[in-house]
């Protein structure tokens, strides 16, 4: 009796708990930066180009935060301005460069690890006549700075390279490469996103021109950045309008944002400390992770000086990452299996990519990236949930491949087909036919509607984030459901017979519930 009881508190604990290894996505916030962003909130409304007391009171604030991001970065308060997130501040950058340089010089000397938000506005310069050009890395992520040399020459205006990567904790030489940028005149970009508050960082000591960084990735809040310019250097503001940050960034300043920005910088320096203790406990985790598949491939750099503290990217051969990932969310544990802003798409990280993976590897590797809270049991527990599922021992959702997805199973009563993919995506692609549409950011808003004594047929573009609402659905008491493996885009190459016949027919719409999401 005794016994039972146990093991049922175990599955209680288990099911109960929450494992976030995902803090290169986002962090928490701390409570002592949500203690002053709620003070800001309550008393400090005064717009801070007011010139009442209370206004001022704010401009007091905003300057607090700013020498506060100025200091953590050893830069001095005049260069650095707010942005809303370190995307706006990454754009703002190319964008004015550019404008300041092009057509005289042509060229913009990148690599092909950057985030998104570089790498898509590069993609929209070069469309505008700017020569791009990506120096290749080496199969660690470093850049190659025999190849950086060929490619930087007087024609080119702006180098920009990351200092730290997002998706396997990279750290680059940026010393080196800013030396090569100089030799040719050019300018830096560095986006330091992910190295603030892993790493210390030093502006000027890195000789860098403009700097991007966001405070959600260090426990402050979502929705604000900075930018970093270095005195004297080109820049023209991507919003026109108020004086507002010496007439570079227009628009009200988003002042408990900006108070919480700075809050978190002051805390960089325990940060560092702490990365120490993630250092060793990410040691153990990828031992343990060794230990249970030994010819898992890690994708970060051994040499501990040349990779982020935090983060781990590993690839687990014959193991689909959307698979594991459902599994370990089943569980309560957090991970990625790209940056964020690429999951639920089935394309393979182009970082991956670039550090030469093939698809099938890419689609193998997952994300772990530890914060100042993770501790030894987190990881000791996630990788038993993971050794778990490697070993076959757990698989709670049935898996059917495209083949397999034939008219009997499409046209079944007792098969209510899920319809997940995220609303553009369905514009482009006809559906599964008899298929029910929901937007899969707020699935739980149609729990309500969907039939208990049936069978649930979960698809996505790629099959990734079906995988993930299919683990949701079971934990949630859905007793039969199914996961269409590759997803539409597999159904449309391997029954491209069906999907001419029946895409997009008999089509429902369903209706989300109104739950508060907060609620
Ligand atoms: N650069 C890197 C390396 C990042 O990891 C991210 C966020 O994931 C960004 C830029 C974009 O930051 P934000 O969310 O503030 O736009």
């Amino acid at each position: 009796m005794e016994i039972q009881y146990l093991e049922f508190m175990k599955h209680l604990f288990r099911f109960n708990r929450q494992v976030y290894l995902d803090h290169n996505a986002t962090t928490p916030i701390s409570s002592r930066v949500q203690k002053k962003m709620e003070q800001v909130l309550k008393y400090h409304y005064g717009n801070p180009s007011s010139f009442y007391g209370i206004g001022r009171k704010s401009a007091e604030l905003v300057e607090d935060a700013r020498r506060h991001v100025a200091n953590t970065i050893h830069a001095d308060s005049s260069e650095v301005y707010f942005t809303a997130c370190a995307t706006e501040s990454n754009n703002a950058v190319l964008k004015s460069v550019t404008a300041h340089f092009h057509p005289k010089k042509n060229k913009i000397v990148s690599t092909p690890i950057e985030h998104p938000s570089v790498m898509n506005t590069l993609a929209y310069l070069a469309t505008q006549g700017v020569v791009v050009e990506l120096c290749p890395v080496d199969s660690q992520g470093r850049v190659l700075l025999a190849e950086l040399e060929k490619r930087v020459d007087d024609d080119t205006f702006l180098v920009c390279c990351m200092l730290a990567n997002n998706e396997t904790g990279v750290i680059q030489d940026l010393r080196a490469v800013t030396k090569i940028a100089r030799k040719n005149g050019a300018l830096v970009l560095t986006d330091c996103v992910q190295a603030l508050g892993k790493i210390p960082i030093d502006v000027h000591a890195l000789d860098i021109d403009y700097a991007s960084f966001s405070a959600h990735k260090l426990y402050g809040p979502k929705g604000i950045g900075a930018l970093y310019v270095k005195q004297g250097n080109p820049f023209t503001p991507l919003l026109h309008g108020g004086h507002q940050e010496s007439g570079l960034r227009a628009g009200t300043e988003s002042l408990h944002n900006i108070v919480g920005f700075g809050a978190a910088c002051q805390d960089v320096d325990k940060l560092l400390v702490d990365g120490g203790q993630i250092r060793r406990l990410k040691r153990r985790l990828i031992q343990r992770l060794k230990e249970i598949k030994p010819d898992c491939v890690i994708n970060s750099p051994e040499t501990e000086s040349e990779c982020l503290p935090n983060t781990l990217s590993i690839t687990f051969p014959g193991v689909e990452n959307a698979g594991l990932m459902g599994m370990l969310d089943y569980r309560g544990i957090a991970v990625s299996a790209g940056s964020a802003c690429s999951t639920g798409e089935d394309t393979p990280s182009h970082v991956l990519k670039a550090i030469g993976l093939s698809d099938q590897a890419a689609r193998e590797t997952i994300r772990i990236s530890l914060g100042p809270d993770t501790s030894a049991r987190d990881i000791w527990y996630m990788a038993q949930v993971a050794q778990n599922y490697i070993e076959g021992r757990v698989s709670f959702v049935n898996m059917i491949t495209p083949a397999q997805l034939n008219e009997n199973i499409l046209f079944d009563e007792n098969t209510f087909i899920l319809d997940v993919r995220p609303p553009n995506d369905r514009k482009k692609v006809r559906g599964l036919p008899n298929s029910h549409e929901v937007n899969p950011v707020f699935v739980e808003k149609y729990l309500k509607q969907l039939p208990r004594d049936k069978q649930i047929l979960v698809y996505c573009p790629g099959g990734g984030l079906s995988v993930m609402i299919s683990y949701y659905l079971k934990a949630k008491g859905f007793k039969r459901v199914t996961n269409l493996r590759g997803g539409l885009d597999g159904w449309e190459k391997r029954r491209g017979d069906l999907y001419q016949k029946y895409a997009g027919q008999n089509v429902t719409v369903l209706q989300p519930d109104e739950v508060d999401g907060l609620g």
